[in-house]
């Protein structure tokens, strides 16, 4: 077991009856993402999407979650109003079976990072229909869990370029400094 430590937890609370489908969060997210910074914007990139329903006025925004290395054996449906979604449509993992919450050009799996070092996560700062609110909470964790966030990415990594790639590419990265 590892140390305890304390951590910030990071909430958005999606209100769903608020959100009128205007995608300025896709889109803000993925210029903040752009390299530079703002440089480009393209929901593609967006760890945000809205699914909608424009005959029904429903919009539901999903934030990209964690990587998974395979597809999951389960399935979720959604039914709202009536109108029954497809399959995985609210899920939020970056999975080999869709290109949902995938970098466009590398297919590298992208998720919400809350915006790291921003006051606020900017797609709550401009959805200006108030349907994101920001929420922080402390509480104390394993410090293992950060180490497996860790992996999960240096994982995904391995799997797209291959561990010898990643590594000749640290051992170069590190000669540089
Ligand atoms: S910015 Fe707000 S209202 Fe606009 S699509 Fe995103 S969540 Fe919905
Ligand atoms: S919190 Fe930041 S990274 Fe996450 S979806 Fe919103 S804008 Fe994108």
């Amino acid at each position: 077991m590892g140390e305890k430590t304390k951590k910030v937890i990071k909430t958005i609370k999606v209100d769903v009856d608020k959100c009128n489908g205007c995608r300025a969060c896709e889109v803000v997210c993925s210029a903040f993402h752009a390299t530079p910074k703002y440089s480009s914007n393209n929901p593609g990139r967006a760890r945000i999407r809205v699914l909608h329903d424009p005959l029904r006025d429903i919009y539901v925004p999903v934030y990209a979650g964690e990587y998974v290395a395979a597809e999951c054996m389960g399935r979720d449906k959604y039914v709202i109003d009536g109108k029954e979604y497809e399959e995985c449509a609210f899920c939020r993992a970056s999975c080999p079976s869709r290109d949902a919450f995938k970098e466009p050009d590398s297919g590298l799996p992208l998720k919400c990072d809350m915006c790291e070092g921003e006051e606020e996560p900017l797609c709550v700062k401009w959805c200006l229909a108030d349907a994101l609110t920001y929420e922080e909470r402390e509480e104390e964790i394993e410090e293992q869990e950060e180490i497996e966030e860790l992996e999960i990415g240096l994982e995904a990594l391995a799997e797209k370029f291959g561990l010898d790639k990643i590594m000749d590419t640290v051992v170069r990265m590190s000669n540089k400094e």
